[in-house]
C-alpha cells in the first residue's frame, strides 16, 4: 500500500522545499516494498533500495543548500522514513539512523571546515553514515561510554566494543559517541565522525534477529584514527537532548507510523475483499480494523504534536533543555512504539488466519516481526525508569487547553 502523507506543521520559509521529494521517495520505496521479503529472509542490507535512494539524491536531503545539500526540514524527513518505512522496515530505518546523523553534524558543526566538507560529501557523494551508541554491556545508555578517545598530534584514535552498528558494512563513515579523554567520567561524552578510511572493523557478533533484519546490524570492534577536527566541536551532552533525542525519536516514530500504516493497509483489502466474498457481510475482525485506524491516527497525533513542539522551540537552547520538552519528547518514543505495535496487532487479528500465514497476500508476519524493535530499540522500560523521578514532581494538567 502505497503510505499515506503525515500531516506535520513547517517553519521553513515557502519555496525552499526538496523538489518532488515525495515522488522520489516513492519511486525508493518501490524498489524497497519490491526487495523487502528477500531482504528479510536473508538479513542483508536492502542495496536495491539503497541505490534507489542515492540515484533520487535522498541521502544529501538536508545538507543546507550552501553545502549542495537541499535543506530538507525534519517535516520533509519524517515523511521520506514513513514512505520507506511502510514500504520496508529495515530500509525506512536505515535512512532515519544516518538523517538522525546527518542533523547531529548539521546542527552541531558550528561551522568547522572538516565537518562542512564531509556534509558536502554526503550531498554530492551520497554518503551513508552509520551509528554507534551502544557498547560493551552498557546496553541502551546512550549517555555513557567507555571506551575514550585519545589526542595525539592533530588526530584522535578511538578503540570501542560497538555491541550493535547497523549496516557498519555497508556505510560509508559512522559516527559514533565516546569519552572525552582517559580521565573523563562516562558521561563527558564526543560525537566524532568517521570516514571509511579512518577505521577497521573487526566483527564480534552477528545479526539474525526476528525483525529489522536488513538492518544488518552486527557486533564490531571499532579501531579509529582520524583527523582530530572531525570530533564535533560541542559536547555531546548538548548534542544529545538538542538534536539526536528529538530527531531519533521522531524520525524512528516516523518509521514505525509507516509500518502500521501498511499493516493497516493491509487489513483494510483484507475486509474489502472478505466484503466482496459474502455479499456484502462484514466479517467479525472487521471492528479490529477500526481499531487499527484509531491508533493509527493517534499514531500520527502524536508524531505530528510532537514535531511541531520541536519545531517551534528547535533553535531555542533554553527552551529545548526545559524538563517539559525534553520530557514530552522522550516520551513521544514510548508512545509511539506502543502506538504502531497495537496497530500492527489490531491488523493481524482484523486479518484473521489470512494475516496470520506467510502466504498470503494479506500476511501481516514481517511487520509485526519489524515492528515489535520498536519498544527496545533504547528499551521504553529504561526510558520510563529514568522518567518516574521527573513525572513525580511534574504539575498535574489544570485544564483541557492549558
Ligand atoms: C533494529 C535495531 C537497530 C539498532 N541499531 C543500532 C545502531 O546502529 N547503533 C547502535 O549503537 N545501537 C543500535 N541498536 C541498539 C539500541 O540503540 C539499544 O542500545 C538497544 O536496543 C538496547 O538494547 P537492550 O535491550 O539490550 O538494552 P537495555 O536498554 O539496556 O535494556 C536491557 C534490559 O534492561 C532493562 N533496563 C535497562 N535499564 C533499565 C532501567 N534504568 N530501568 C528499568 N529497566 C531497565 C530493560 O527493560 C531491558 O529489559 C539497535 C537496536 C535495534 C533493535
Amino acid at each position: 500500500m502505497e503510505a499515506q502523507r503525515m500531516t506535520a506543521g513547517s517553519v521553513r520559509a515557502i519555496g525552499t522545499r526538496p523538489k518532488d521529494l515525495a515522488a522520489r521517495a516513492r519511486a525508493a520505496a518501490e524498489v524497497a516494498g519490491a526487495d523487502a521479503a528477500a531482504v528479510d529472509a536473508a538479513a542483508r542490507f536492502p542495496s536495491g533500495a539503497f541505490a534507489q535512494i542515492r540515484k533520487q539524491k535522498l541521502l544529501g536531503i538536508q545538507v543546507p543548500q550552501s553545502l549542495d545539500g537541499e535543506g530538507a526540514s525534519l517535516d520533509d524527513l519524517a515523511d521520506v522514513c514513513y514512505i520507506l518505512g511502510g514500504a520496508c522496515a529495515s530500509t525506512g530505518l536505515i535512512y532515519a539512523m544516518h538523517q538522525i546523523k546527518i542533523a547531529c553534524i548539521v546542527r552541531h558543526a558550528k561551522g568547522n571546515a572538516a565537518l562542512e566538507r564531509i556534509l558536502r560529501r554526503v550531498a554530492t557523494e551520497q554518503l551513508l553514515l552509520a551509528s554507534s551508541t551502544t557498547e560493551g554491556q552498557a546496553g541502551g545508555n546512550v549517555r555513557s561510554s567507555e571506551a575514550a578517545i585519545e589526542r595525539e598530534a592533530g588526530h584522535v584514535s578511538l578503540e570501542r566494543k560497538a555491541t550493535v552498528i547497523s549496516y557498519a558494512v555497508e556505510a560509508d563513515g559512522i559516527v559514533t559517541t565516546a569519552r572525552r579523554a582517559a580521565d573523563a567520567a562516562g558521561s563527558d561524552q564526543v560525537l566524532l565522525v568517521l570516514l571509511k578510511a579512518d577505521y577497521t572493523l573487526e566483527r564480534l557478533q552477528s545479526w539474525d534477529t526476528l525483525g529489522m533484519r536488513g538492518t544488518h546490524s552486527e557486533g564490531f570492534t571499532l579501531r579509529a584514527r582520524a583527523p582530530a577536527d572531525q570530533v564535533l566541536p560541542e559536547p555531546y551532552e548538548k548534542i544529545h537532548p538538542q538534536t539526536m533525542v528529538p530527531y531519533a525519536h521522531l524520525l524512528w516514530g516516523s518509521v514505525w507510523a509507516g509500518i502500521a500504516a501498511a499493516a493497516a493497509g493491509k487489513a483494510q483489502a483484507f475486509i474489502r475483499h472478505a466484503v466482496r466474498q459474502s455479499n456484502g457481510q462484514v466479517p467479525p475482525g472487521a471492528a479490529h480494523f477500526t481499531q487499527a485506524m484509531s491508533t493509527l491516527r493517534m499514531l500520527r497525533g502524536v508524531l505530528g504534536a510532537a514535531l511541531r513542539s520541536y519545531e517551534a522551540v528547535m533553535s531555542d537552547e533554553k527552551a529545548i533543555a526545559a524538563l517539559e520538552f525534553q520530557s514530552m519528547i522522550t516520551l513521544t518514543k514510548v508512545q509511539a512504539s506502543e502506538l504502531a505495535v497495537a496497530t500492527v496487532l489490531h491488523s493481524l487479528r482484523a486479518c484473521g488466519l489470512s494475516g496470520f500465514r506467510n502466504d498470503t497476500e494479506f500476511s501481516i508476519g514481517r511487520h509485526l516481526r519489524d515492528v515489535l524493535s520498536a519498544p527496545l530499540m533504547i528499551n521504553n522500560d529504561r526510558i520510563l525508569s529514568n522518567l518516574a523521578t521527573t513525572s513525580l514532581m511534574t504539575p498535574l494538567p489544570t485544564s483541557i487547553s492549558g
